[in-house]
């Protein structure tokens, strides 16, 4: 298998504050994983620190090869790798149409443009000279997951993307993941919905307190190792 991310002891500090211990993990090409835990475990460090939003962690992250922990996020997106922030982080002022093509700015070339992304997510295309934020958040998640998706990133990072949706809305957008990623695309799911998590990955990783508790293939995890792993009981 050729290497695509590999992390190698990262540590993660605030400050003072530590928050990521010696995390090890891998994606390879084109594979979905998860990544559970409970509030406070580590999960949105860790997508910060690939994402290059953190200081530490220059020597730990490889990605299609290279060593990317050193990189600002701008370097780090144009390499290909695009996170879809918890809380959206849309630009307010910008149409819902202007937020998909800013996502598109670094210019690099795949399958995803706003045709495509109309076509996955309908109503953003009746919606699209709206301001994104009189949308419904189910809605301006939609644009957060398309203006990621218009990077054409070889791998996508999201990021509690059902965290306080309705559980209708929640459905629409699992329903349309299996046609975003694992077509070529890599994804890494941060998740605090397990059964979610687990229907969509390959593997699955559980995060507690700044720490890996559990690695394990998604249809294999037992409840029990899971409850151990996310609550340490
Ligand atoms: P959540 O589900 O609540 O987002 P999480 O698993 O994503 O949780 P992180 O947000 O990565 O967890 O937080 C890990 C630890 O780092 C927590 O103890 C948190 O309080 C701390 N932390 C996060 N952001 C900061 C910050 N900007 N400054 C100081 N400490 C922080």
């Amino acid at each position: 298998m050729p290497e695509f991310l590999n992390i190698l002891n990262l540590d993660a500090h605030y400050g003072d504050f530590q928050a990521l211990y010696g995390i090890t993990l891998h994606v390879d090409p084109g594979e979905v994983i998860a990544i559970i835990g409970a509030n406070g475990a580590g999960k949105s460090t860790l997508m910060r620190s690939v994402s290059g939003l953190m200081k530490d962690g220059a020597e730990a992250i490889r990605f299609q090869g290279q060593k990317i922990g050193a990189l600002r996020a701008d370097q780090v997106a144009a390499r290909g790798i695009a996170l879809v922030p918890e809380g959206r982080q849309l630009f307010p002022s910008l149409s819902v149409e202007e937020n998909l093509i800013l996502g598109g700015q670094l210019g690099r070339k795949g399958p995803w443009s706003l045709k495509r992304i109309y076509d996955l997510f309908p109503i953003l295309e009746e919606r699209r000279h709206q301001p994104s934020t009189s949308l419904s958040g189910g809605q301006q998640q939609m644009v957060a997951i398309g203006r990621a998706l218009m990077a054409n990133p070889d791998l996508v990072m999201m990021d509690e993307i059902s965290l306080g949706l309705a559980p209708v809305i929640i459905k629409q957008i699992y329903e349309a993941l299996p046609g975003i990623v694992g077509q070529g695309m890599a994804a890494i799911i941060v998740e605090q919905d397990i059964s979610k998590a687990l229907s969509v990955s390959r593997r699955v990783y559980c995060l507690q307190e700044g720490r890996v508790s559990l690695e394990g293939a998604s249809n294999s995890v037992s409840r029990e190792e899971i409850s151990r792993a996310y609550f340490g009981v």
